[in-house]
């Protein structure tokens, strides 16, 4: 039901599970609303919009942010959309107001929230684009990566993946990723035969002999690990800038004794998602693809299934894809 003249009603018709729905399941995120229906991943086909929404209309087939944004307060003037100060602003979607693991969801700020998908791109290619997509976008944003850096990835997961997507778009000189499972590294040498690759006990050494100036230029912390935040510094040279997209589920220290003169640039996260358009243009192009990340489909009757296998890593899962209504 539309709520605000400017909201859309999405038919979502293809879900994925994010790793931030099992947080939220688990109740570790504080600002979830309980029994709110989860979901920040999806496309799908806009259903109705209000009067005051003039960017999409019915039949458009779109994917939908994970934040929704006002576009008007002073953090969305800056392009910093994850702290718009607007009561629907931010991530809301499937956390604070019901989201899109359902056949329809209710959309705030449309015009923001909302981007046509062009007619070539189809929904598997363009369900990572509002979410984890957007964060690895942002992450090589911020990051400040130059034609001749070594970029450190720390995590191989999906949003590690994304990552070292839009980090290859920069063409470093060289990415070195760490990870720690045997299968996630099997599908980075498949796939991504140019990046090194490295695991946590041996990415200290390996990223000094593997670099120029005795450390990556450039770390981005994506795995939130209980040791990752140390490496993460650690393997950073002298004047190095260290991005965190990981979401940790407690505090890390900073030790700055052992930092001291060491000058490092920290950059913490969450994701401003939106440049959704832009992603949908790469993908277009065929600079981005992240359909390989699908390794399961379900439809949504069969979703807890989809929870248990992508909760408990089985059958070398790495993201679901839940598929709505009739087949498109
Ligand atoms: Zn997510
Ligand atoms: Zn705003």
């Amino acid at each position: 039901m539309i709520l605000d003249d400017r909201d859309a009603i999405v038919r979502v018709t293809l879900a994925s599970i994010c790793t931030s729905d099992l947080h939220i399941k688990h109740g570790s995120v504080p600002r979830a609303v309980p029994g709110i229906t989860v979901g920040h991943e999806m496309v799908g086909i806009v259903e109705k919009v209000g009067p005051a929404v003039l960017s999409v209309r019915p039949g458009d087939r779109v994917t939908v942010n994970v934040e929704t944004f006002c576009g008007h307060c002073f953090f969305c003037q800056h392009g910093w959309v994850n702290n718009c100060i607007d009561p629907n602003g931010g991530w809301a979607l499937g956390c604070r107001i019901d989201g899109g693991q359902a056949e329809y969801v209710r959309v705030p700020y449309a015009d923001q929230s909302l981007d046509r998908i062009p007619d070539p791109v189809t929904d598997r290619q363009a369900l990572f684009v509002g979410d984890i997509l957007a964060t690895g976008y942002w992450a090589a944003q911020i990051s400040d990566i130059s034609p001749d850096d070594t970029v450190l990835i720390i995590g191989a997961g999906p949003t590690g993946i994304c990552t070292l997507q839009c980090v290859l778009l920069k063409s470093p000189k060289r990415v070195i990723v760490c990870e720690r499972e045997e299968q996630r590294l099997q599908f980075l040498h498949r796939y991504y035969p140019q990046v090194l690759a490295t695991t946590p006990e041996k990415a200290l050494d390996y990223v000094r002999r593997n670099s120029d100036h005795g450390g990556a230029d450039v770390v981005l912390e994506v795995a939130g690990g209980a040791e990752t935040f140390r490496m993460a510094w650690q393997c950073a040279r002298p004047n190095g800038t260290v991005a965190v997209v990981a979401l940790y589920d407690g505090p890390q220290q900073l030790p700055l004794p052992e930092m001291y003169g060491k000058n490092l640039t920290f950059k913490t996260g969450g994701v401003d998602g939106c440049s959704c358009a832009e992603i949908l243009k790469l993908i277009k192009e065929g600079m981005l693809d992240t359909t390989p990340l699908i390794t399961h489909t379900f439809p949504l009757e069969e979703i807890e299934a989809a929870y248990d296998l992508f909760e408990h890593r089985r059958d070398n899962v790495i993201k679901v894809a839940i598929e709505i209504g009739e087949k498109s």
